[in-house]
């Protein structure tokens, strides 16, 4: 493999199954890493979930100075300097919050598919740059999860659907269940470019390892980048992927 010197996972799908913590193999596999890698973790998702799915299970000792974190597609820019000091783009105006939640309404009947029998948790959640629609609400099992919409048909739909009400903003296909919507232009491409703008890295120094290249995938910005990728199924392919960095 070429040498690189920092590495970019994505979170959901990548380093963990969908909205659940590390496992303790891939935690400690990410703290060897972290000794001979600058490491960056960049998601749709806020620094609360960075902290619970990743930050709280770290091995004690970790080398988190060599740790950035990109929450919210690098609206928000976090670093370790013995704690964690975060810098945030300024949040979504009401305004738009309004309008994107009323494009949601209907959405299901407007789809034409069909409407979850149970709501768990909120239909959408704010992120303050971002705005997360989960399917079957933010708290959805990872069975009920996994099931709604393995091949991203579902959302495809939905999003087609989006586009005609909400001129003006990007919306992709993150996570299980979740469409991830922004103003235009803020996606995981806006977020690396923070990354390196705020850091020395350059492209060429970058692996970034996700698992939604396709179009309309989370990941997909990445790759107008030209920035080396690896795409991978899951956690079980990111820890070879890992393995194979420290050899
Ligand atoms: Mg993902």
């Amino acid at each position: 493999m070429k040498k690189f010197k920092t590495i970019v996972f994505d979170i959901d799908g990548t380093l963990t199954r969908s909205k659940l913590p590390l496992d303790e193999e891939i935690a400690k596999l990410l703290s060897l890493l972290i000794e001979k890698y600058q490491l960056a973790i960049i998601s749709g998702a806020g620094f609360e979930q960075f902290k619970w799915q990743i930050l709280d299970h770290l091995p004690n000792g970790s080398k988190l100075e060599n740790l950035y974190l990109l929450p919210t597609d690098g609206t928000v820019f976090c670093r370790y300097n013995g704690d964690w000091q975060c810098q945030a783009d300024p949040a979504m105006s009401p305004e738009d919050k309004t309008h994107i939640a009323q494009a949601f309404e209907n959405i299901f009947e407007e789809s034409g598919l069909e409407k979850p029998k149970k709501l768990y948790g909120e239909l959408v959640e704010d992120r303050g740059a971002q705005l997360n629609f989960s399917a079957l609400g933010q708290d959805a099992p990872i069975e009920l999860k996994e099931k709604w919409d393995p091949d991203n048909k579902n959302r495809e739909l939905i999003i087609k659907i989006l586009k005609n009400y909400l001129p003006g903003f990007s919306m992709r296909i993150g996570g299980t269940t979740s469409i991830e919507i922004t103003r235009s232009g803020i996606d995981k491409s806006y977020g690396l470019k923070k990354l390196m703008k705020l850091t020395n890295f350059s492209k060429d120094d970058i692996l970034y390892v996700g698992d939604k290249f396709s179009e309309g995938g989370n990941d997909a910005p990445v790759l107008a980048l030209g920035i080396e990728y690896k795409e991978v199924k899951g956690p079980e392919e990111t820890k070879k992927v890992i393995l194979e960095l420290l050899t």
